[in-house]
């Protein structure tokens, strides 16, 4: 028996015996691993278990050595170990990094990293069939075609659905030669390994700086050692061509790769591309993955039979057995902050795991965060510019259309100029698209009568017109109820008055504008499951609409061919409110969309209707150069010691009545100590901009620290003797991207 005193930590990987002392992680709200007994039989470190927790029993996972700090009488034995791969020491070590960068409970992290259903069932068994020894006594057509598919699959094993599609054949052609021997039925486990990827297959001949740039990604992959490099390139550039090279040797090196896509949605192009460059497809984590296949990718990626995953900011905490790489494409994308439940940022979090495992990082970005620009221009991230679209493809012209000069009437919001433009388009039968970051029919639903905006009885914001669902929504919390005829206030009849566009509002503009136009809307409300969205996308793609007209759903990386014209209906409503990123969201996101437009032969052109063209965010937009607008930006927050010269966090207090809520943001307020020793200073508290969300009352604080001081540890220190009584929350928001 190995020595049970916990005060000596084991070099990994640590092996348990029956009955030593060890600590397990649960997902239960805990904080902490607690002690148990190794099992009989023993355990590793990073074992899946299941424990006796009270009356229940719950799974967790083995953390390390017990701490000895509970009764030893009463500590109780680890109840089996789970048929799962045990997680790896730098799984462990990522997850404590991850919550303390945080300032998430440990639980909370290991949910994260646990999302898959059936962890520790044994391997479920399915039926597979391959061609036996024997030959059929009689042979049919069908019989022959189903013994030639089995041929071609050499050894293995197909579904009965999959081998009789293949045949083209009804299942029981199958299950005849079954009983004639030619056809074996076997039992296999459910979940089986993915195709494999070659990374020889040529790649596409590329272009001199296409070359180089992947050669540069190719020789950091090569060094094995840990390293972010940004990749800038307009989009078109090819940059999605040359990080597949860098995968490409990741793969050849036997280790596997990760590419995070923001919008599930592009998903398919990419699948087909990755399909096109290494002869399978990939395997795929988001929130459209069935459960079944959920488990799949789980337990394979976890035994090295996954050598590459594309995903959702999620993928970042699947088991990898050798993670080699990490592809954050889009990396300025904000979906990559998940702002609820855990608050992180997964292209940040995607460098702390590389850093962790000697992996790689390429951040993919025709508009990058200013962030990443930072790291890049102060030498901690490398960077690689690819300046040019690739083949016949230019950069779109961009313009503005000055809307002082046009007096439109209050429910038009297509300037002559732009429909001109729109018009000129169609006569050639080249797509356009009408760019309104707003979903719905209209913001905002206003009483004629007495002069009340309808808003959500839960939260405080206004409820949004959605004509297509007949319903009034919020935004907040997603509560809807039918168009009323008269107002909930005062009650008149038939006064209730749209104001303001939505894209649903903007496709009636385009039909009068337009009658023989073929207008598509692409909003993501309006699609009931991502694979409808994808064939949409597609359909659109393929030519099946003349006008597209969408929320930044569209400004996301989809390819549309025929597109040459974009139309911005609002540049400037990014640009209103306080939000310290509007100017670099703004910049991105009318940079993005421009790109969507002349990605093919036909040049591009982007019209911008904005009523301050002389703002210097529309300037920088339209003047192109990008690294002036980055460095201005730079400045500015560095006057400002504002992120990411500065750091931030968000303090966000709730609870069902107002006054508690806002006593504890007084109290937080009042004792800074531990914030002030670091240099910190806070904010507030206020009043959240949204100040009721679900009926739960919203407090904000904001922290404001110079860069480089212990932050989290000060946070902790302060927010420690904070008493959360019933049904009051706070939660910290680390680096917060959203102010709401
Ligand atoms: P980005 O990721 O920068 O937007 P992509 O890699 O998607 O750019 O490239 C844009 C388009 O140009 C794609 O259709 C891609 O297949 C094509 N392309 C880029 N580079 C090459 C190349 N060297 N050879 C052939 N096609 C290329
Ligand atoms: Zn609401």
């Amino acid at each position: 028996m190995p020595p049970e005193t916990p005060d000596i930590i084991p070099e990994p990987p640590a092996f348990y015996d029956e009955g030593a002392l060890v600590g397990v992680l649960t997902t239960q709200p805990l904080g902490k691993p607690l002690d148990y007994r190794a099992p009989e039989g023993g355990a590793w470190a990073g074992a899946f278990v299941e424990v006796p927790l009270g009356p229940r029993k719950v799974a967790g996972v083995i953390w390390g050595p017990g701490k000895g700090d509970y009764d030893l009488s009463k500590v109780r034995s680890v109840i089996r170990v789970l048929d799962a791969p045990p997680m790896r020491d730098e799984m462990r070590a990522f997850i404590e990094k991850a919550a303390a960068y945080t300032l998430t409970p440990l639980p909370a992290m290991l949910r994260l990293a646990t999302r898959a259903p059936g962890l520790g069932d044994p391997p479920s068994m399915r039926k597979v069939y391959r061609r036996g020894d024997g030959e059929p006594p009689r042979m049919t057509d069908a019989r022959a075609r189903v013994l030639d598919a089995a041929e071609e699959m050499g050894g293995l094993a197909l579904t009965l659905k999959e081998l009789a599609d293949a045949a083209g054949v009804t299942p029981q052609v199958v299950k005849g030669l079954v009983k004639t021997g030619a056809i074996l039925e076997e039992e296999s486990p459910r979940d089986t390994p993915f195709p494999h990827l070659d990374p020889d297959l040529p790649g596409k001949p590329l272009t001199e700086d296409q070359a180089a740039a992947a050669e540069t990604l190719r020789a950091g992959q090569r060094s094995g050692r840990y390293g972010t490099t940004l990749l800038k390139g307009v989009t078109g550039s090819g940059k999605t061509e040359v990080y597949l090279e860098a995968v490409s040797e990741c793969l050849r090196q036997g280790r596997q790769a990760l590419v995070l896509l923001p919008e599930i949605a592009l998903t398919a192009e990419f699948l087909t591309r990755v399909e096109a460059r290494f002869g399978a497809k990939p395997a795929e984590w988001h929130s459209g993955v069935t459960m079944t296949e959920r488990r799949r990718v789980w337990r394979m990626v976890a035994e090295g039979r996954a050598q590459m995953v594309i995903g959702a900011r999620s993928a970042l905490f699947l088991p990898f057995r050798d993670l080699g790489l990490i592809v954050v494409d889009e990396e300025h994308d904000t979906s990559y902050k998940q702002e609820d439940g855990v608050l992180y940022n997964a292209r940040d979090m995607a460098v702390l795991r590389a850093s962790i495992l000697d992996a790689r990082v390429v951040l993919a970005s025709a508009t990058p965060s200013l962030e990443t620009w930072a790291n890049a221009d102060a030498g901690k991230y490398d960077r690689l510019d690819l300046s040019s679209r690739f083949g016949p493809a230019i950069l779109p012209e961009m313009r503005t259309i000055d809307m002082r000069d046009h007096d439109l009437p209050s429910n038009r919001w297509v300037s002559p100029s732009l429909a001109r433009a729109v018009r000129d388009r169609l006569a050639k039968g080249e797509q356009s698209m009408l760019f309104l970051n707003r979903r719905g029919y209209a913001p905002v639903t206003l009483c004629r009568a007495c002069g009340q905006q309808i808003a959500c009885e839960h939260c405080d914001a206004r409820m949004v017109e959605h004509r297509f669902l007949k319903r009034l929504v919020c935004h907040q919390c997603g509560e809807s109820r039918p168009i009323p005829t008269k107002c909930p206030s005062c009650e008149v009849e038939d006064k209730l008055a749209a104001v303001g566009p939505g894209v649903e509002r903007m496709a009636e503009e385009a039909a009068a504008l337009f009658p023989d136009a073929r207008v598509a809307v692409l909003s993501s409300d309006l699609f009931g499951t991502a694979r409808e969205l994808k064939a949409q996308i597609e359909a659109i793609a393929a030519g099946g609409a003349d006008i597209i007209i969408g929320t930044q759903l569209v400004a996301k990386g989809h390819n549309f061919p025929l597109l040459t014209l974009v139309g911005v209906i609002d540049a400037d409503l990014g640009l209103q409110g306080s939000d310290l990123r509007a100017a670099e969201r703004t910049f991105q996101l009318m940079r993005q969309v421009a790109g969507r437009a002349g990605r093919a032969e036909k040049p591009g052109l982007a019209l911008l209707q904005t009523f301050q063209p002389e703002h210097p965010v529309i300037r920088a937009i339209l003047g192109g150069d990008e690294e002036a607008f980055w460095r201005a930006e730079a400045a500015e927050r560095r006057a400002t010691g504002m992120p990411p010269y500065g750091r931030l966090a968000g303090i966000i207090l709730s609870g069902p009545d107002a006054a508690p809520v806002f006593d504890i943001g007084m109290a937080l307020a009042r004792n800074d100590g531990p914030l002030r020793r670091v240099g910190a200073q806070v904010f507030g508290p206020a009043p959240a901009p949204i100040a009721r969300v679900r009926g739960r009352h919203r407090v904000r604080l904001l922290v404001k620290a110079p860069k480089g001081v212990a932050l989290q540890s000060a946070l902790a220190e302060w927010v420690a003797p904070v008493r959360l009584k019933g049904d009051l929350r706070l939660a910290i928001d680390i680096d917060p991207q959203s102010f709401f």
